[in-house]
């Protein structure tokens, strides 16, 4: 049996694999690489596996989140797998002769995953690809940009480049304003950036709070990443309606388990518009009958705790820098306070109700 992190978006420290009672323990932890704190991503693939349970233990702290690993056979379709938790620091599964297993903190969202999900709307007349900028690595960030109105609206995830299931929502957003919100494309011209720490995704990286600072306190007198800088000059002299960022929030517990809203600053010209998309989401989750996911306006707003004034982050900078009617950022949990971890189809039914927010708010 072999374990890597080889491949996109893998991260992994194998520290140990042994043989306790006739049964294979394998002794891991997350690799924090280039961030300061503790943090929790990890995802790994294991080849080989013996038949049988084996018990997989990770020593830094609880990285198991109480909805089980999230695991899959192809790198493609993934679940959460309540059963085989055992703590926050171990879960055991039982191996049944596949030849390759992944398992990861939560669902992964990679360049690949981009592009499956790209092929799906790339023959729509409305959008456009383009390249952004390159990376420090040499990636190229695709942009996508669709309609033709005369205001702007701005989209952007991964600063935070662990967040998958941001990645998830915003693509939902994206189609859904394509196949049910079209009349929004007169008015608007929408600009979507899925990749902002691009090269942080694809490596596996944790990327929150990275050495000297991650993407999203980037947005100083002096950027230090490519990816900034180009913001600074694309977003120049537009008339900006909306700005969401999208992320994923701390581990698990408490409001990490539900999706929650830091606010932009309440900054003319409409500095309560924000809370008026806010409260459309809200109502729209709190009316879907199906098991959703449901946000229920949890909004930290700006100058608490969680949101201090003066931060160098996105929605600051297109609120304050640029004047957008709306800029906010948008935490959809790692696997969520439902029965079980989230679905790509609960993330994509989320990801509805956002635009359906969005168009009640900016087309009435
Ligand atoms: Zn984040």
């Amino acid at each position: 049996m072999k374990i890597t992190s080889d491949f996109p978006g893998g991260n992994i420290k194998l520290l140990s694999e042994q043989t306790e009672n006739g049964k294979t323990v394998v002794t891991l932890e997350q690799d924090l690489r280039d961030t300061d704190i503790w943090w929790f991503y990890w995802c790994f693939r294991i080849d080989d596996p013996p038949v049988g349970e084996v018990e997989f233990r990770f020593v830094n702290k609880g990285v198991v989140c109480p909805n089980g690993p999230c695991t899959s056979v192809d790198g493609n379709n993934w679940c959460f797998d309540k059963s085989s938790r055992v703590d926050e620091c171990c879960f055991r599964f039982n191996f049944t002769g596949e030849k390759s297993r992944y398992f990861s903190f939560s669902i992964p969202y990679v360049i690949k995953d981009f592009e499956s999900f790209y092929e799906t709307i790339k023959n729509d007349k409305a959008l456009k690809r383009s390249v952004f900028t390159v990376s420090e690595k040499g990636r190229e960030l695709p942009l996508l940009t669709m309609g033709n109105g005369s205001r702007d609206i701005f989209f952007t995830a991964r600063h935070h480049c662990c967040e998958s299931t941001a990645s998830y929502v915003l693509d939902s957003v994206v189609r859904s304003i394509l196949v049910s919100y079209r009349d929004m494309l007169d008015r608007f011209t929408f600009h979507i950036i899925p990749f902002t720490d691009i090269d942080g995704a694809e490596q596996g990286d944790q990327g929150k709070n990275r050495i000297p600072h991650d993407h999203n306190r980037d947005y100083t007198d002096k950027p230090i990443y490519n990816v900034t800088r180009a913001i600074y000059e694309y977003t120049d002299g537009r008339d900006i309606a909306a700005f969401i960022d999208f992320h994923s929030p701390w581990c698990w517990g408490g409001a990490n388990d539900e999706p929650h809203i830091h606010m932009g600053p309440e900054a003319e010209p409409t500095p309560m518009l924000q809370y008026e998309l806010a409260e459309h989401i809200k109502e729209l989750t709190a009316k879907d009958a199906r098991d959703v996911i449901r946000f229920n306006g949890v909004i930290t707003r700006y100058g608490d705790k969680a949101n201090l004034v003066g931060t160098e982050s996105s929605k600051n900078f297109y609120k304050l820098k640029r004047n957008a009617n709306i800029a906010f950022t948008i935490e959809t949990p790692y696997s969520g306070n439902l029965a079980y971890g989230y679905t790509k189809g609960q993330l994509y039914i989320f990801g509805e109700h956002i635009a359906q927010a969005l168009y009640e708010t900016l087309m009435k």
